[in-house]
């Protein structure tokens, strides 16, 4: 229960009655209030929020919003509301009454949903918040991002066929629409406060230059005060730099503070750049003003010449907009909040004399800038788009001012989102309201009237449209354009039932439409060029966008005539009108009589190759698409033409045909070449005629017409007419072969038989092309089905290539549609592997419907599909040829046009063909006619079978011109051998025929069986051939097996020779075989896989006995039982020579290039590598001379320079040139020398020459660690001459008993082995490429260890080697490969380099004594860090290679890391080291934790692997491995101090007198926990372990031995003994040994102690803590569903400016940080450039590259160093697609595998590789990458 209800108290009046709240309650009473009273107070306080500051020329300007808001708007509530407004408005959230339609105004870039089930169309969308509470998300939906600015149509009936509500809007459906807390006084000071809202802005948000002086009557105007702003405005025509510029010329800003104002200006449309006097604002108005922009060139817009836009205001009124704009966003959401306030929102506008009144915000949106025009919009959408009166109320008065409003939106330059115009997708989509406007506001013929006059009517000459001289009417266009958008949206559902108003209005409009229609045909006409060629390219762009823009609206119009009888009626007649008055082509032309076959007919004579023709014929077109909806109201020519002639409307079937046939004249004289002079305007324009964007209304309507004319005109007649537009009633007489004989074989005689090709192909299109609705009895359907089947006879699709090459007929809601179709005809083979994305095939039967000549297939598609249908009919076994389909039944309308096959003229000109195909002498044979006319002849004899025709006797008429004996004939004619197939085809079709016809003839013995015997001979004779052909072939086939097989032989030993070469294959494989294995495991996710590998580990740890055995004998590449390694061939041929070569001191130097790179990859944890980097070497090994290789370089280092030059770059200093692999292509910037193994330098090391010298006669490990402690110490002492150094004297002081000798062995000291002095000079350039790498990723860098700069620090080539190792490991162990399998040749050949580079440098490197002092400090003298912050294999790399060579003189002898017994000291040590820290680390709790949840999750309890072992072990050994755990283990520390101190707590609490007796609290070890102890050890040591493998096979060619496992990981006693390591735990635990010592040593270092008391006594540092193992890289997870991932970038905002969401959410997928990419709003400085937010950031998180994921545009980029590129995002849709761009829409989800590979390029350091080959393969445009 409440304590009270806070509205029952009154609260007291304050002391003072001075407040504006006070005043107005009092004035209320009166009644005297009126909105002057608010307008004046929101005038007198705006101000004060106010605030600016000129810093350095530039001025910061600032309102401040919340205090305004609790200032002024709070109060303003606090009157309305009464005096508790907060609880009001809670109780009225309560009430539940905000709306039954969501409404919600969308953000730029907020996902939006639309349902392809139940979407009335395209533009009905959902806000994510309906869409995840609607019935819809289960539908099939798509996804789109929006442009801002629309709203949810949720709760909109007319906006869904079903599920309208979402759950939230359905429950709001149950409440009242009354109120109870909104009573009549609220409403009433409502109304006062709303009107005075709408008062003031209307009155002041509007430009106007020098406005304030008016506004702000009187007040304030001294005008030398500094109280005056310049205001600067946003445009579309000028650019971003263009401002910028004139920001630092003019106004004198800096760069960065113009960046800022631009980007300001173009998020909110103004901004104020200079605050001052009147005068100074007025002058920078002028020179801003007067500033000449020279045009940008690709803008070519109206406004482009002028200024930009400013004005000077008074601060004050600036003050007053700032505000006006704050209320305006307010009052917007406040309207959401009720019904009522809505209400009296609407009826407030809708009063006429008001300043505010509707029409007024309506028109003088144009006054606006971009801001305060949203804003009104948002408004009206809020205020009047929820109810359905205020929505009709707002579409009349928007209908009613709509030209006024276009006419100023296209003079106006901003984008269609920010202008008014923009609303009408809100009003005009909705079918009620567009109905009624149509019926009452005559909307259609004012669209229509207003596009004419606005946009076309300047263009018409001579009665009829002409762009041609007018370029720059382009973009104008673009804008009118608009008007037809919104026309298509109007009329986008047709009613069922059309009132006599509506036909009314419909036909208004519908002559409006005429009207155009009848300037547009003929328009843009052109004729045939002779002679000379074009002047100049003609316009034909503008023709075709308005086509495009207007064909939607034709289908339209078309589509309502076709439901109702009395508006087709009205509209024929209306197109016989227009058609009639138009004389493009038939305005009286003369005719003259043709005669073929003794018919004869009077034909137009229109000289196609001399008068102008033209492609855009939409009258005629319309008249087509009217005439196929004539049959379905029992409509027909006929009973119209009587009606027409009676109104004296004349129209022929010739006159109607007569345009298209003169176009198709001239696109057949275009194929045969006739208007070549014409240039590319006028392919471009065929192009696009035939193209899916165009035909529906173009070639589809032009084939219908003339289908119209041959179904109406007599058969003979017909063709006659189409022979003589062809120029070819000459060639359809029988003496033309004669005639021909006289004249010359010229061009003029090559283009007639073109022309003849061309003629029966377009007879083929009439007769064959009838999947048409209207034409026969199909439906829509059917037609898309047909188009379908015919696309998949060129090629399998995938569902987006389908759908693209499908023509987009109702505006997307064909969707679903034509998913029903595709699968009735085509089966979706599911995609492979991860490029290929699924595709979908015909289904085998449907090949039957083939037509090789179907009229949409370009030239390309049909040779493909045909040829694809040949070798489909040979697999099976069937006739090799191309027949033609079955045809559809025609409809009555069109029946007699099946005549033409029967007809004279027809079948003579077929039978003229085949003669002449006979006739050897004739020159006028073509096959190709052949081929067409078996075609024709083939639609007849199916035609005839299929008896839908009863007036048809093909078959008689057939053999009145003895057919069948030319097609006999012409089986055996050997000029025909290419289509003899076909011809066997069309005499097997005949024959069914004939048996059909006369069944009694073909059964009686009389003729046809004569006929028959006659057949048989060729037809045997003929498979003869055949069978002689096929037994020809199978043995040439057999053959060919035979050398396939000796070739893949061939092939296969070649590979193994040149396995390098496959190297990159090899690699490929490798990923798919992961791939493979990771998919099998189908759901489980990357991380699960190495679970489970991990797993295996376990099991295989149990069998380590047995196996143990086994290991003796095999073979250590370090230590006393040391192997040698065998000897293996060296030879190489080098790349660019092609000499052989070899690898030996004295020869010419080797080298092979390679790539280094700064990187992050494996350094994982960030807090510990705050801007370090590690270094990274890839390298492909491909063997060159060096001197080859530098004549390569220089020539390709010019060739960059070059670039660079063109660029206007500089090569920077330290900048390394790339260049790639002159054999491999592979990207390199330096090159690594390829040197011969190690041990072959080292005197006794060669090959088969066993160890000389017993074990005893080396130092041991002790003397090796008391040798370095002392080596230490000197090296640290102030430097006197470095002769104290070496060795002996260090021997001396050690006091090491043993001889120098025995030293020299143990180190194996050689005579400074003798190096090709170049290959220093390459180990030097690879340390300056190093460094250059480094410095550019980090400028002030002191490289670890002091010195950076110039001096060559040898120690970075050290750390590169073990970075590099490093990350192979890791990448190996995420490959799930242990070290036996084999290495892609690339990674062996780079570590081998590498290694072996690195040991010989090591041997004459600048020494550096003070980097070594202080390595052997840390490491042997607890001086530095301690164990638990080493990375111990870096600090092995640098010990072995180092330290070393300080204790020899130069150039007399060197130690050479190559397996000495110190270099075993070495790795002894730090393998120590690793163990000790594996031992402090280890935390007996968590390990029993993680197996009792192993236990718990069902999982077999698993053997404690060591326990066994640590019970075998000696008693002694074991209390040491207890001491040790209880003094050193961190874990077990901290939980003993803790619980010693709670003792000691206890104890205080209990026994008051202090007792000094110290209480021991004693961590409890068992066996157990040792067991467990050694098993994490083992398990730790892995990364260690597996890098020494590496390092150490390298360095001694010691070969892994067989037992390394191949398919489970490797394993701690194998890699131990390869290394000669002592893989018995319990023996580093001796006391008696030196290993005890040396880790008791590195355990009792400070830090760790420190780190042990860290949690109980809080003091010092914390020690940053690098674990063993090196937590393994991952890329950020993403989430499961594309939407899921939009949805939570929706509203994030710019990091530099908390009021701008964010334009391009661009995610970092390293670490997942979401950044603002490629905006003018970051840009962070990076040395002295800005750059992108991602250049930016890449630099620092991956040490130069980046994988970042656009969110909005599901891209992913790869950065480089100033380079990028595109790759294919994760995210794929059902069909195995990927969607950059969100350009389809379909639910997106993520794909593992996709992701993975990403993944996998990043971990093997391949980006900077991928970038550069994809920008080498295609032509990319030049992304500017650093702004990205
Ligand atoms: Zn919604
Ligand atoms: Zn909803
Ligand atoms: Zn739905
Ligand atoms: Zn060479
Ligand atoms: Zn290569
Ligand atoms: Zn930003
Ligand atoms: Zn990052």
């Amino acid at each position: 229960m409440d304590l009270f209800d806070m509205d029952d108290v009154v609260v007291g009046p304050p002391d003072e009655c001075s407040t504006p709240l006070k005043e107005w309650r009092l004035k209320l009473q009166a009644g005297t209030l009126t909105r002057n009273d608010f307008i004046e107070f929101f005038k007198k306080e705006s101000p004060k929020y106010f605030d600016y500051q000129n810093e350095l020329d530039t001025v910061k300007c600032m309102f401040k919003e919340a205090l305004a808001k609790e200032e002024i708007i709070d109060v303003l509530v606090e009157f309305m509301l009464g005096d508790n407004p907060k609880s009001a408005l809670e109780k009225l959230r309560l009430e539940g009454n905000t709306a039954t339609v969501c409404g919600k105004v969308f953000k730029n870039g907020e996902p939006t949903y639309s349902c392809r089930e139940c979407g009335m169309d395209p533009t009905c969308v959902l806000c994510v918040n309906c869409f995840k509470r609607s019935a819809h998300r289960f539908h099939k939906y798509k996804m789109s991002t929006s442009g801002g600015g629309g709203c949810c149509d949720c709760g909109d009936n007319e906006a869904w066929k079903k599920d309208h509500y979402c759950h939230l809007h359905l429950d709001n459906r149950k409440n009242p629409l009354e109120s109870k807390i909104i009573g009549g006084a609220v409403l009433e000071r409502s109304e006062i406060c709303f009107s005075a809202i709408l008062a003031f802005c209307v009155n002041y948000l509007e430009i106007e230059p020098n406005a304030s002086l008016k506004c702000l009557d009187g007040e304030g105007l001294e005008l030398d005060g500094a109280h005056f702003c310049t205001v600067l405005y946003n445009d579309e025509s000028h650019t971003f730099d263009q401002v910028i510029q004139t920001l630092t010329k003019i106004a004198k800003c800096r760069h960065k503070e113009a960046m800022e104002i631009v980007a300001a200006i173009d998020r909110e449309g103004r901004a104020v750049v200079k605050c001052d006097t009147f005068k100074a604002c007025n002058e920078l108005k002028t020179a801003i003003e007067n500033q000449m922009i020279p045009p940008s060139g690709l803008l070519t817009n109206l406004r482009n010449n002028q200024s930009l836009r400013t004005s000077v205001l008074h601060i004050n009124s600036v003050a007053c907009q700032q505000f006006a704009l704050q209320l305006l966003s307010w009052f917007q959401e406040f309207l959401v909040r009720h019904y009522l306030f809505r209400k009296t929102f609407s009826e407030l506008v809708q009063q006429k004399q008001e300043s505010f009144c509707i029409r007024h915000i309506l028109e003088y949106d144009v006054k606006l800038w971009k801001t305060a025009r949203t804003c009104w919009h948002r408004l009206l959408i809020s205020g009047m788009l929820m109810e359905y009166e205020n929505k009709m109320v707002l579409a009349q008065e928007f209908s009613r001012r709509y030209a006024t409003m276009v006419e100023d939106f296209i003079n106006d330059d901003h984008d269609h989102a920010f202008s008014i115009v923009s609303l009408s997708v809100q009003l005009f989509t909705v079918p009620s309201i567009a109905h009624r406007l149509i019926a009452k506001e005559g909307i259609f013929d004012k669209l229509l009237h207003t596009f004419y006059y606005v946009a076309i009517e300047k263009f018409i000459l001579n009665r009829t449209l002409h762009f041609s001289k007018n370029i720059a009417s382009l973009t104008f266009f673009k804008r009118a354009n608009y008007i037809l958008y919104d026309l298509r949206y109007l009329l986008s559902l047709k009613p069922d039932v059309l009132s006599n108003e509506l036909r009314t209005g419909f036909l208004e409009g519908c002559k409006a439409l005429m009207r155009v229609l009848n300037v547009m045909q003929g328009m843009e006409s052109i004729t045939r060029q002779t002679g000379q060629h074009m002047d100049y390219e003609p316009e034909w762009e503008c023709a075709f966008n308005l086509h495009i823009k207007l064909a939607t609206t034709i289908s339209q119009v078309i589509e309502w005539a076709s439901t109702d009888k009395t508006l087709l009626h009205k509209l024929y007649k209306m197109t016989v009108r227009a058609l009639v008055s138009n004389n493009f082509i038939v305005g009286g032309e003369e005719a003259e009589a043709k005669s073929v076959a003794g018919h004869v007919a009077n034909c137009l004579i229109y000289d196609v190759s001399v008068r102008p023709v033209s492609i855009h014929l939409p009258l005629t077109r319309f008249y087509a698409g009217i005439y196929l909806h004539l049959g379905t109201h029992d409509l027909s020519y006929d009973c119209l033409v009587a009606e027409t002639e009676a109104l004296n409307i004349k129209m022929t079937p010739r006159e109607i045909i007569e345009p298209v046939l003169c176009t198709h004249a001239m696109i057949a004289q275009v194929a045969a070449g006739m208007w070549r002079r014409n240039g590319y305007s006028l392919l471009h324009q065929l192009y696009f005629y035939k193209n899916v964007r165009c035909r529906v209304e173009m070639l589809d309507r032009d084939i219908v017409c003339l289908q119209i004319g041959a179904s109406l005109m007599e058969s003979n007649e017909f063709l006659i007419h189409a022979l003589n537009k062809f120029n070819l009633i000459g060639w359809a007489q029988s003496n033309y072969e004669s005639k021909l004989a006289e004249s010359p074989l010229d061009d003029e005689f090559m283009r007639q038989l073109s022309m003849i090709d061309e003629f029966l192909e377009l007879l083929i299109v009439i007769i064959g092309e009838r999947w048409m609705p209207g034409v026969s009895l199909v439906t829509e359907e059917d037609r898309l089905r047909k188009e379908i089947i015919q696309l998949l006879c060129i090629k399998s699709y995938s569902h987006s290539e389908l759908s693209r090459a499908l023509p987009d007929t109702t505006g997307g809601n064909s969707d679903s549609v034509f998913e029903d179709v595709i699968n009735t005809v085509a089966t979706f083979k599911k995609p492979v592997g991860a490029d290929r994305k699924g595709v979908y095939v015909l289904k085998e039967s449907l090949f039957e419907e083939f037509n090789v000549y179907f009229y949409h297939y370009t030239k390309e598609d049909k040779s493909k599909a045909e040829e694809l249908q040949r070798e489909r009919r040979k697999a099976k076994k069937e006739l090799v040829c191309c027949p033609p389909p079955m045809l559809p039944q025609l409809t009555p309308a069109f029946t007699s046009m099946a005549n033409i096959l029967q007809c004279n003229v027809f079948l003579s000109i077929c039978t003229l063909t085949m003669d002449r195909a006979l006739d050897i002498r004739s020159r006028s044979f073509s096959e190709s006619h052949v081929q067409k006319i078996l075609h024709l002849l083939g639609f007849a004899i199916q035609e005839e079978l299929s008896e839908h025709y009863p007036f048809l006797s093909f078959y008689e008429r057939a053999q009145q011109f003895g057919i069948l004996d030319k097609l006999d004939e012409l089986a055996r004619c050997p000029r025909l051998e290419a289509h003899r197939d076909f011809v066997l085809w069309t005499i097997k079709r005949y024959k069914d025929m004939q048996a059909k016809q006369a069944p009694a003839a073909a059964a009686g013995p009389s003729g046809s069986q004569k006929k028959t015997a006659g057949e048989e001979p060729p037809l045997t004779s003929e498979e003869q051939a055949r069978q002689e052909k096929e037994t020809r072939a199978k043995l040439a086939a057999e053959r060919r097996a035979k050398i396939m097989a000796q070739m893949q032989s061939a092939q296969k030993s070649f590979m193994k020779s040149n396995a390098e070469m496959f190297a990159n294959s090899d690699l490929e494989q490798d990923s798919i075989s992961t791939g493979a294995s990771s998919s099998r495991g189908a759901a489980s996710s990357m991380s699960s896989t190495a679970m489970d590998w991990e797993d295996i580990s376990d099991e295989s740890l149990e069998e380590q006995g047995a196996a143990a055995l086994v290991i003796k004998q095999n073979p250590a590449c370090l230590g006393p039982n040391r192997a040698h390694y065998q000897s293996q061939e060296n030879s190489f041929k080098c790349i660019l020579c092609f000499e052989n070569c070899s690898i030996n001191p004295d020869g010419p130097p080797l080298v092979s290039s390679a790539f280094v790179q700064t990187s992050r990859v494996i350094l994982t944890t960030p807090s510990h590598y705050k801007g370090k980097c590690g270094m990274h070497v890839s390298c492909c090994g491909h063997v060159m001379h060096y001197q080859c290789w530098q004549e390569y370089y220089s020539n390709e280092e010019s060739k960059e320079q070059r670039r660079l030059h063109r660029n206007r770059l500089a090569l920077s200093q330290g900048h390394n040139v790339e260049f790639h692999c002159p054999y491999c292509r592979a990207l390199s910037n330096t090159v690594l020398p390829v040197s011969e193994p190690l041990v072959g330098l080292i005197p006794g090391g060669l090959p088969g020459v066993p160890p000389a010298v017993s074990s005893e006669s080396y130092l041991p490990l002790d003397c090796f660690v008391e040798i370095m402690r002392t080596l230490a110490g000197e090296l640290s002492a102030p430097a006197g001459d470095n002769t104290m150094w070496q060795y002996p004297s260090v021997l001396r002081r050690s006091n090491v008993i043993g001889d120098l000798a025995q030293f020299e062995r143990s180190v194996q000291l050689i005579a400074k082995p003798q190096l090709h002095a170049t290959c220093m000079e390459v180990m030097t350039s690879f340390n300056k490429a190093l460094q250059n790498a480094m410095i550019s990723q980090q400028p002030n860098a002191v490289t670890e260890g002091g010195v950076g700069g110039e001096a060559e620090n040898p120690y970075l080539v050290f750390d590169t080697c073990s970075y590099t190792l490093e990350s192979l490991e890791i990448y190996m162990y995420t490959m799930r490969k242990p070290l036996k399998v084999e290495m892609p040749m690339r990674h062996q050949t780079c570590t081998t380099n590498l290694v072996r580079a690195c040991a010989l440098y090591s041997s004459w490197a600048p020494q550096r004594p003070e980097l070594a002092s202080k390595l052997l400090d840390t490491i042997f003298n607890q001086k530095g860090t301690s164990v638990l912050e080493w990375d111990c294999f870096r600090m092995l790399v640098q010990l072995s290679f180092g330290v070393l060579n300080l204790m020899v003189r130069e150039n007399e002898h060197t130690f050479l890391p190559s397996g000495s017994m110190f270099d075993f000291y070495m790795l002894q040590t730090m393998f120590l080291a690793n163990v000790t820290k594996a031992v402090i680390c280890f935390d007996v709790e968590k390990q029993l934790d993680s197996r009792r949840a192993k236990e718990e999750a069902g999982k077999a309890p698993t053997e404690l692997s060591q326990l066994a072992y640590v019970e075998q072990l000696p008693s002694k050994i074991q209390e040491n491995m207890v001491a040790f755990y209880r003094r050193y283990n961190v874990p077990a520390r901290m939980r003993q101090l803790v619980q010693q101190k709670e003792a000691e707590e206890k104890h205080n609490q209990g026994h008051s007198q202090s007792q000094n007796q110290e209480q021991t609290v004693v961590i409890p070890c068992e066996l157990q926990h040792l067991a467990l102890m050694l098993e994490y050890v083992q398990c730790q040591m892995r990364a260690f372990l597996r890098c020494a493998c590496l390092f150490y096979r390298c360095l001694t060619d010691v070969e892994f031995p067989d037992t390394f496992p191949t398919e489970q990981p490797d394993r701690f006693d194998l890699m131990c003994q390869y290394l000669g390591l002592d893989a018995d735990m319990g023996v580093y635990f001796d006391m008696e040994t030196v290993y005890a010592t040396v880790m008791h040593n590195f355990a009792a270092h400070p830090h760790i102690l420190r780190q042990a008391e860290q949690c109980s006594l809080r003091y010092g540092d914390p020690v940053e803590v690098l674990p063993c193992l090196r937590p393994l890289p991952e890329l950020k997870p993403l989430f499961e569903d594309y939407s899921d991932l939009i949805n939570s970038v929706s509203d994030i905002f710019c990091p530099n400016n908390e009021r701008e969401e964010m334009k391009t959410p661009t995610m970092c997928l390293i670490c997942g940080k979401v950044l603002c990419g490629q905006s003018y709003c970051c840009q962070p400085e990076l040395g002295k450039m800005s750059v992108g937010a991602c250049t930016h950031h890449a630099h620092s998180c991956g040490a130069e590259v980046g994988i970042f994921l656009r969110i909005r545009d599901c891209q992913v980029v790869y950065l480089g160093r100033g380079k990028g590129c595109y790759v294919q995002p994760p995210y794929l849709d059902e069909y195995g697609e990927t969607d950059q761009g969100l350009r389809r829409g379909n639910p997106l989800r993520l794909s593992q595998y996709a992701y993975r590979r990403i993944f996998m390029q990043w971990l093997g350091h391949k980006l900077h590789e991928e970038i550069a080959r994809l920008n080498d393969n295609a032509n990319v445009a030049v992304t500017q990458w650093h702004h990205m």
